[in-house]
C-alpha cells in the first residue's frame, strides 16, 4: 500500500543512488503497464537520469531534461533498484531500465492483478498531465493552510481525506493513523469539524506521515523490500489493545479494505455499524 510515507522513501533512496545514471535500453514486459504511445520507450535510450522525486502518491522519474516518467505504484507496486538484470521469468516485472553500469530499475507488482502504471511524456507540461494537474496540496511536510474548506463538504473523513483532489498523499493505512492521532471519527464530516479539532487534524496529518518518513529514513535501504514493514499503530489491527488506552480496536469492513479505530479514543465509546454484515442481514 504505497502512500506518501512510502513513495517519499523511494523517491529519496532512489534519487540518492540514480542521479547521473545512464539508461542503455527500457522495456515494459507488463502488458497494460505503459499507458502512454508517444514518446515511445525507447527514447529513454542513452538518457542521464536527472532525478527522482515524489508528487502525492505519485513517483517522477526524470531524464535528460526532456523526459519524465510518471509512475503510480496503486496498491501492490514497487520500484527497485537491483544490482544486476531481472530474469525474464520473473513474473513481477513490469518495466525495466536497464542502465549502463549493470544496474536495473525495476517497477515490479506483487499479486495477480495489474494495476500499477507508467507514462512516459515530455518534460515540458508533464505538470498539466493528469493525475497530476488535478491533485490537491501535499499533505506533508505541511498540511494545506486550507484544510477547513478542502474538508467541508459533506463526506466523512476517512473518505475525505483520501480524495488525492483535495489533499495528496493519504491512502487507506494511513487515514487510520492520522485519525486515531487527532482522535477524531472517521465518519464525522469535515463540515462539523470545530477549530479545534481541525487543528488537531492538522498537527495529526503533518506528525503522523512525518513520523513514518522519519521511521523509514531509519530502516530502509535499496533495493527496497518487497513487504514494506509499515509502522501502523492502528490499520489491521483490529481486535487488538488501543497503543493509547488499551480499549478493543474495531473496524468496519468496506468491499475491498478494512478501516479501523479505536472507539474510546475516537468514537466516544460507540461501535460503529460494520456495513459488510449490515448489508447481508439485508
Ligand atoms: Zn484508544
Amino acid at each position: 500500500m504505497p502512500e506518501l510515507p512510502e513513495v517519499e522513501i523511494t523517491a529519496r533512496l532512489l534519487h540518492g543512488a540514480l542521479e547521473g545514471a545512464v539508461v542503455e535500453s527500457a522495456l515494459a514486459p507488463g502488458i497494460n503497464t505503459l499507458k502512454s504511445f508517444a514518446p515511445p520507450l525507447d527514447a529513454l535510450a542513452g538518457q542521464r537520469v536527472d532525478r527522482v522525486r515524489r508528487r502525492g502518491k505519485l513517483l517522477i522519474v526524470e531524464f535528460g531534461g526532456e523526459l519524465a516518467l510518471l509512475i503510480h505504484l496503486m496498491s501492490a507496486g514497487r520500484l527497485q533498484l537491483y544490482d544486476t538484470r531481472a530474469s525474464l521469468r520473473d513474473r513481477t516485472s513490469r518495466l525495466l531500465i536497464r542502465l549502463a553500469d549493470g544496474r536495473e530499475l525495476r517497477l515490479r507488482e506483487f499479486g495477480t492483478r495489474q494495476a500499477a502504471w507508467a507514462k512516459l511524456l515530455p518534460l515540458a507540461g508533464l505538470e498539466g498531465e493528469e493525475p497530476l494537474a488535478g491533485l490537491g496540496p501535499e499533505a506533508w511536510p505541511v498540511a494545506p493552510h486550507d484544510l477547513g474548506e478542502r474538508l467541508a463538504g459533506s463526506r466523512p473523513l476517512y473518505a475525505a481525506l483520501r480524495d488525492q483532489h483535495l489533499i495528496a498523499g493519504i491512502g487507506r493505512s494511513w487515514v487510520d493513523e492520522i485519525l486515531w492521532a487527532a482522535r477524531l471519527s472517521p465518519f464525522k464530516r469535515g463540515a462539523d469539524l470545530t477549530a479545534t479539532e481541525l487543528h488537531s487534524l492538522g498537527e495529526a496529518i503533518t506528525t503522523t506521515l512525518g513520523g513514518a518518513v522519519a521511521h523509514y529514513d531509519g530502516t530502509l535501504a535499496l533495493p527496497i523490500p518487497d513487504k514494506l514493514p509499515m509502522p501502523l499503530a492502528v490499520h489491521r489491527h483490529a481486535g487488538e489493545p488501543c497503543p493509547r488506552c488499551a480499549t478493543r480496536l474495531e473496524s468496519v469492513s468496506f468491499e475491498d479494505y478494512v478501516m479501523s479505530y479505536c472507539p474510546n479514543c475516537q468514537t466516544g465509546g460507540r461501535v460503529l455499524k460494520d456495513r459488510r454484515l449490515s448489508r447481508l442481514l439485508k
